[in-house]
């Protein structure tokens, strides 16, 4: 079977063709502008995909994997529609429709994109043959997908985990970066709040370990309320912000000071596989979108 995939960023759209095993066939990559701009594009993609000649396999369902806050509730009147985002032109974009309009009703699934990243890890990555794991990404924002019990965890919307409330750690008077909140995850750890402290992006920030040590202290703060609240098996970390692989033994180190011994589990005695990069490198999204595509056609 082939299944059309979209990893819909707020920087770039990369859409792909791809099968039940996960092998991306083809794939583009495509700026993210302005609806107007970007959607005819996006739509020009998948109809060929469909419109294919006599005798070729054609797509069967599309799975998008895409910023957010979006309207996951399936029995919801805005199901599929983008929300509250600050990208202002996509704000109430009704992103399901328009590729169901414009492509034939074409079965759609629809997630958040830290979602379909852990979808891609669980079903062909880190988190393979686990039921209850976690995607953070962390980058210019922080994001977190979860699954419980083999589920991707919606509820009343989805969760933003990357908007708990941090205890300050004693010493750091940075205001944070979150327009709604000052000092949650976010606005204490997403890359602009790294800039925003030292005065420096992170990557010119290397040679500096406080910067990671803040930084590692502020991240094992939120995973370990994760730890306790979701009680993943796994904890995948992902984003820009992450590409600083020296972050993870000392995140792994402070959560292990922060439970204190309360947790005795064979997870946590293996913290370096229980705190991991993604495995898929890079292609955790697109490849969660890919099975999203797929879950729709079996609906
Ligand atoms: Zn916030």
């Amino acid at each position: 079977m082939l299944y059309g995939a979209l990893e819909a960023g707020g920087t770039k759209m990369i859409c792909a063709t791809g099968n039940e095993d996960g092998q991306i066939l083809d794939q583009v990559s495509i700026p993210t502008g302005t609806p107007e701009e970007t959607m005819p594009q996006i739509i020009e993609y998948f109809r060929a995909k469909l419109d294919v000649p006599e005798g070729e396999e054609k797509i069967q369902a599309i799975g998008v994997a895409c910023f957010g806050p979006v309207d996951v509730r399936p029995n919801s009147k805005t199901y599929g529609n983008i929300l509250y985002t600050p990208k202002i032109p996509w704000r109430n974009f009704p992103m399901v429709k328009t590729l169901r309009d414009a492509l034939d009703n074409i079965p759609v699934g629809f997630d958040t994109d830290v979602n379909g990243s852990l979808l891609g890890e669980a079903t062909w990555g880190c988190a393979k043959g686990l039921t209850d794991a976690v995607y953070f990404t962390i980058g210019t924002g922080i994001g977190m997908g979860a699954m419980s019990g083999g589920n991707l965890i919606h509820g009343m919307l989805h969760p933003e985990a990357g908007h708990i409330k941090m205890a300050p750690i004693p010493g750091d008077e940075y205001a944070g970066h979150c327009p709604n909140h000052g000092t949650c995850f976010e606005g204490m750890a997403c890359g602009p709040a790294i800039e925003a402290r030292w005065g420096k992006p992170g990557k010119e920030l290397r040679e500096m370990p406080e910067v990671w040590d803040l930084e590692a202290k502020y991240i094992a703060q939120a995973l370990t309320s994760i730890i306790y609240t979701l009680s993943p098996q796994k904890i995948i970390l992902g984003g820009g912000v992450m590409g600083q692989a020296q972050l993870f033994p000392l995140i792994r180190k402070y959560v292990l000071e922060n439970v204190n011994g309360y947790l005795d589990t064979k997870e946590l005695r293996n913290i370096n596989a229980y705190i991991t990069p993604a495995a898929l490198n890079g292609n955790q999204g697109i490849m969660g979108a890919l099975k999203l595509a797929e879950m729709a056609a079996e609906e």
